[in-house]
């Protein structure tokens, strides 16, 4: 560890860009090889030995023998790895660190094996998008302000490292050499990265950048949603970091000994600098463009923007003015799937492009997917190449991290190609969040009736903070309840509004036929006090979940009292519509 750490890696964009252009081209074939080494590699672990693949490592006989799984059916095998068997259970070299995924998709953690074959994909897939991003938006010899925390690590009871993938990424020595070769290391101490409270650590991760204000050139964080996050919490707290640097001296309530250790080697006395932030931000109407204010050589906003981190779009615009924003790419715990090799496209068109060599691909049709909820019907997958333009796919992977025809659970569309290998647009995740009668609804689903819903706000210049929803079926027949919290008070004609507007954006046929024959219940709108999502954050956080990771759950299971309880704890006013009444 120590030696790589002192070994910066040196890579050349153009390379990378032609390796890139040569595999997408020839991706059928890379494909091929891919699963080929996966198998050779990994053919005689216990789980594919059951499956009689006999050797052949070639995509016809391994479709036909081993069956498209979920994370269910593997939690057998990942809990005696978790227990600490290393024998080849489902991969050939033993795995010793294990992921923990940011469950707030499905509302609890699950473990997923991680090894040093994912550090690479990772690395890989980093490079290739900065290669590309850096034609547009060259960067050099400067810093990025990467809100970025690692969550608690542990021991499993066998004895391995456990923590959030992130956090095993953020601790590779490989990441960090990493971003110092693409010219732009994070400017905050690693222990701000991995302080155990992840408040102080947003908080010092502000002022480490506001003392490298001159050489931050790119501002990211892994998903959007934080970025947003420290920005609103730099509108609460931009005095004491102004006083802090004016004095040089760290506010009392940063208590963790290391973590104020780190930052008093940073902070200097510098009154002239607190001045510069001060005007900066009293020059500045309702914070717009507060990021190039506070950081004038800033070239463009980094981080994950598609799917669930779209409804903070128009707030992170609203911080980045006139600065580019660029959605990173598309990846889980799991394994990566595809990098933004396109990125002057806005967040809202972005694709991510397939890179054939980290894993193997398959592709389940959405109507297929539909069938098989119906009338169980096995799924027949298509190879990567084989996608068409314009269709949905589930994702099925198959990677050198032991996961074998593994149902991602995300929604596609393939919006064109790239040589052979496909765009892909990121849709949702599958499960339906919303349902209680013929009605199906997903998260794109509630999204885009919330982005309708909240124009309505936009006149009395309010917003949507963030959102969430449950099925109540307590009182019959059940109904939908959307909880919002808002950026202000908005007045009871605007709410029961937004509450009305949001029953008639769910445009699925079977809500619509089950409203309008009362089989579901007038949909409500509940209201929640300022910083209530910020508790369920803190909630996740205590219970191992990385704030890199985090997603707010767009749908609340009876089962999830916690969350629940945080919710209506904090309700201050509820409309029921009357939009089909
Ligand atoms: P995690 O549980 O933290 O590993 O999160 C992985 C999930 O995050 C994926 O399965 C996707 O649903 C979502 N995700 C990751 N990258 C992107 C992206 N670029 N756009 C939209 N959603 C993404």
């Amino acid at each position: 560890m120590g030696m790589l750490d002192e070994i910066p890696i040196a890579f050349d964009p153009e390379d990378v860009v032609n390796e890139f252009e040569a595999m997408t081209k020839d991706a059928e074939r890379v494909q091929r090889d891919t699963l080929r080494k996966i198998l050779e590699e990994n053919g005689g672990t216990e789980y594919l030995q059951q499956w009689g693949l006999d050797g052949k490592t070639d995509p016809e006989s391994f479709k036909a023998c081993v069956p498209i799984v979920t994370h269910e059916d593997l939690e057998c095998y990942i809990v005696r790895i978790v227990d600490g068997d290393d024998s080849p259970v489902l991969t050939g070299k033993p795995i010793k660190t294990i992921s923990l995924s940011s469950g707030t998709t499905r509302g609890m953690p699950k473990f997923v094996p991680f090894n040093d074959e994912l550090v690479e994909t990772t690395m890989q897939i980093f490079k290739t998008s900065f290669a590309y991003r850096n034609r547009c938006f060259p960067v050099a010899n400067g810093k990025c302000l990467q809100f970025i925390y690692g969550s608690k690590q542990f021991k499993t009871k066998g004895g391995l490292a456990a923590g959030t993938a992130t956090t095993n990424i953020y601790r590779d020595p490989l990441f960090k050499n990493t971003m110092k070769a693409m010219q732009t290391p994070c400017c905050s101490p690693d222990d701000v990265i991995f302080g155990p409270d992840f408040h102080q650590s947003l908080y010092c991760h502000l002022l480490s950048g506001l003392i490298y204000r001159d050489e931050i050139q790119v501002i990211s964080s892994t998903f959007a949603h934080s970025i947003v996050y420290a920005f609103r919490t730099f509108e609460l707290d931009w005095e004491e970091l102004c006083a802090n640097i004016r004095e040089g001296i760290l506010s009392t309530r940063i208590s963790v000994p290391s973590v104020r250790s780190a930052m008093s080697k940073l902070l200097k006395p510098n009154p002239e600098l607190a001045d510069t932030i001060l005007n900066e931000c009293k020059g500045l109407s309702n914070w717009y463009g507060l990021i190039p204010a506070l950081f004038p050589n800033t070239r463009y906003i980094y981080g994950i923007m598609t799917g669930s981190m779209e409804p903070y779009l128009k707030k992170l615009r609203h911080y980045a003015g006139d600065l580019p924003l660029v959605s990173a790419d598309y990846g889980s715990s799991e394994g990566w799937v595809g990098a933004n090799v396109n990125p002057t496209l806005p967040p809202e068109s972005v694709t991510y492009v397939v890179l054939p060599n980290i894993g193997y691909f398959e592709f389940i049709p959405v109507t297929q997917t539909l069938d098989e909820q119906n009338s169980s019907v096995e799924p027949k997958p298509i190879g990567l190449t084989e996608v068409r333009v314009g269709e949905e796919y589930e994702i099925l992977l198959t990677s050198f991290a032991g996961l074998y025809r593994y149902r991602l659970g995300d929604m596609v569309k393939v919006k064109g190609f790239h040589n052979s290998t496909p765009q892909l647009q990121f849709i949702c995740r599958k499960n339906l969040l919303l349902t209680i009668n013929i009605d199906k609804n997903t998260e794109k689903d509630l999204q885009l009736a919330v982005e309708s819903a909240s124009n309505l706000l936009s006149s009395e210049k309010l917003e949507v903070v963030d959102f969430t929803s449950r099925v109540d079926t307590s009182p019959e027949p059940g109904h939908y309840v959307i909880f919002w919290e808002i950026s202000g008070d908005a007045t009871d004609e605007v709410l029961q509004e937004c509450c009305n507007c949001l029953d008639r954006s769910f445009l699925d046929a079977g809500y619509v036929s089950s409203r309008k024959a009362k089989l579901i219940g007038e949909l409500e709108l509940r209201v929640v006090k300022p910083k209530t999502f910020h508790k369920i954050l803190d909630h996740y956080v205590g219970l191992g979940a990385a704030v890199s990771q985090f997603k707010t759950p767009r749908c609340v299971p009876t089962s999830n009292c916690t969350v629940l309880q945080i919710l209506c704890g904090n309700v201050v006013k509820s409309y029921f519509s009357t939009a089909f009444s």
